[in-house]
Formats: structure tokens, sequence, C-alpha cells
């Protein structure tokens, strides 16, 4: 029953827990950009005891995909006869002199798609093209790109190839809780992501720093729950990573998707917007399907990548800047105009910050 995820009496009592249970001081990261816009939609951020406070995290794929990467698909794009799928926020995000939209403007093929197996369609569609997709996201989005890979190679597909930028959030995660910029108390897990990857890959951040995390769904009153048992394990002094989304996550995930990401990918140094390059954070395209990998496909000339002047998206995405402090913020980066990637997409934190605050 959807309305029981927004049941006010619910709602009620989980605020009243947060109340009761937040000690003087907490800051919370949401880590995932699909909480950042319903805690934003919700007004959750202004339920928030005093000396308590949420902070966005790295949690947006299209925000934390770094320039060079945007820079090598807006390449691609401009390789012969190539049509270039992708999905929507992509088409905008600025890279260092151009953007995909921008391109399509200019005549190259740029489309947008909803599900990589669309590109799929698109190669079969077109044999005589070359069809690139651009695979950005995280473990949601990466086992249907390796499904696509997979299905391309069974149906001897030449055409098909893609871009992979995707990334894993634990490995960011550990970064980011080493960083002694950054003071984050308790942490609120993805319930979508740790439907694929389970509960074990987050222990390490209970046990080698000391943060509770609790995976949790995107209703309002996931959220709330979510954040009242941060509270409860902050009061009672405990670091334990718990599962508030047991409808959608098992402890060990999704082993079915995550045997086809491992069959196409293997791990590597992924290199993240504000973060910098992380060992161990993105996939590549194993040996074995090279003939699906774009970049080794194509080997575009890739301009030298310039950040965007100004943009602050990367401390941001560190969680050390609420998106209204950059002094760009409404003055000259909006939805309409944006800067930077975190303003382009509908996850991104300065976008939800412009909607909703
Ligand atoms: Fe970048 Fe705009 Fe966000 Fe500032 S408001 S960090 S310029 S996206």
């Amino acid at each position: 029953d959807q309305n029981s995820f927004k049941d006010p009496v619910l709602a009620r009592g989980l605020i009243k827990s947060i109340q009761t249970l937040a000690p003087e001081h907490a800051t919370l990261m949401e880590v995932c950009g699909t909480h950042t816009v319903a805690i934003a939609r919700n007004g959750i951020r202004d339920l928030m005891p005093e000396g308590c406070k949420l902070a966005s995290g790295p949690g947006c794929p299209v925000c934390v995909t770094a320039n060079r990467d945007i820079d090598a698909v807006i390449a691609l794009a401009r390789v012969e006869n190539v049509i270039l799928t992708t999905f929507g926020d992509m088409t905008r995000v600025p890279g260092s002199s151009s953007s995909l939209l921008k391109e399509q403007a200019a005549g190259r093929d740029v489309r947008i798609v909803y599900s990589p197996l669309d590109a799929l369609s698109i190669a079969q569609a077109n044999p005589d093209r070359p069809v690139v997709f651009v695979g950005v996201g995280f473990e949601t989005t990466t086992p249907l790109v390796a499904v696509a890979i997979k299905r391309a190679a069974a149906l001897g597909l030449k055409n098909f190839s893609v871009y992979a930028a995707h990334k894993n959030m634990p490995g960011a995660l550990d970064v980011l809780m080493g960083d002694s910029e950054l003071k984050v108390d308790a942490l609120i897990l993805p319930g979508h992501v740790s439907t694929i990857i389970g509960i074990e890959p987050y222990r390490f951040l209970a046990e080698k720093y000391g943060i509770p995390g609790v995976i949790t769904g995107f209703e309002p009153l996931d959220v709330l729950q979510g954040i009242a048992m941060l509270m409860r394990q902050l009061h009672e002094g405990r670091a334990e990573i718990e599962n508030a989304y047991a409808r959608g996550v098992m402890a060990e995930g999704n082993p079915v998707a995550l045997a086809a990401i491992d069959d196409v990918f293997e791990t590597c140094t992924a290199t993240w917007r504000g973060l910098g390059p992380i060992e161990g954070s993105g996939y590549r395209i194993r040996e074995q399907y090279a003939q699906f990998d774009a970049l080794r496909r194509f080997e575009p000339e890739i301009e030298e990548t310039r950040e965007p002047r100004g943009c602050r998206c990367g401390d941001v995405l560190r969680g050390i800047m609420a998106p209204n402090e950059c002094p760009l913020f409404r003055t000259v980066c909006s939805p309409e105009n944006p800067v930077g990637p975190c303003m382009v997409s509908s996850e991104g934190s300065c976008a939800a910050y412009y909607r909703y605050y």
C-alpha cells in the first residue's frame, strides 16, 4: 500500500524519535542523489533537530562523472557516422568546451535512451552505423549495461559499443570518510544500490571508521525511519550497518546482477569529480569483450580538460559545501543555465536546492 509510505501518524512518531534521540551535534550524510531529492521535496532537512544537519554526498552518477569522461563522450559523438546514445541528463552536462546538446545542435547524431537495451535496438536497426552507449551510474545501471553487452555478443552485433564510466559507491565512501575536512557522524545509504550489492560492502564503514549506516528506501517514511535508526545508534553509541529497506535489500544482494557485472567488467581506478582517482571504484570492460569498448574501438582524440570556472561541484559532492553556499548558485548558475553537473542532473544537489529551497 503506497499510502502507508506517507502515513502522517507514523511520520509524527518517527520525527518524535529523531528529536528525542538526537545528540547535541551531528551531521548525517545522505550518500545518494535520489535521497537528496526525496529529502528536499519532503522538507525533511527542516525537520532536523537543532545542531543536527543533513549533508549531501557523492551519489549522483551524472555529477560525479569527471570532465575528462564528458570530453571523451563528446569526442565519440564526433566520430564519423556514430550514433551516440545516452541518458537524458548527460546531454546537458558541460564538458571543457562543449556538451552533447551542443554537439547535437551542430549536427551530430545524439539520441536519448532510457535503457542500454534501447541502444541495442538502435544498433540492430542501423547495421551500417556504429552505435555507442554512454554507461554511467552505480550498481543499479551497471548490470543492465553488462546484459546489453552480453546480448550484443550473443547476437554477433558488430556495431554496438559502450563508453564505460560506471562506478561503485563503497570505494568513494572509503575516501570520503578518511577526509579530515569532512565531519560526518552517520550515513544514510541507498536502498536501490544495496538491492544489488547487499549489506556486506558497507561493513567497513562501521568497523574501520566507527560510522553507523542505515540502508533505506526513498519514500518520506523510509527516509525518516533511516534517520531515526541512525539517531538511535548515535544515542546508544553503536556503529553498525542496519537495513531499513528489508522489502528490497537482502544481505547478499542480487547474485544474478552481480554475476553479470563480474562477467563483463573488472574493477579499475576511476576518477570522480571532486574526489579524484579512487582505486577499485570504477568498472572497465574485460578483455574478452574488448570489441564492445568504445574507447578501445575508436581511440578518439580527447581535448585538454578544463574545469568549469567558479563551479564548486567538487566541494558539494564531498559534502563540505551546501549548494546555496556556492557564489554562483542562482546568480549565474540555474537549471536553465547550468555551470556544473550538480545543477544539470535531476539527482544533483544544486538542482534539488534550486527547486525546493
Ligand atoms: Fe557548480 Fe552551479 Fe552547483 Fe555552484 S551552483 S556548485 S556552479 S553546479
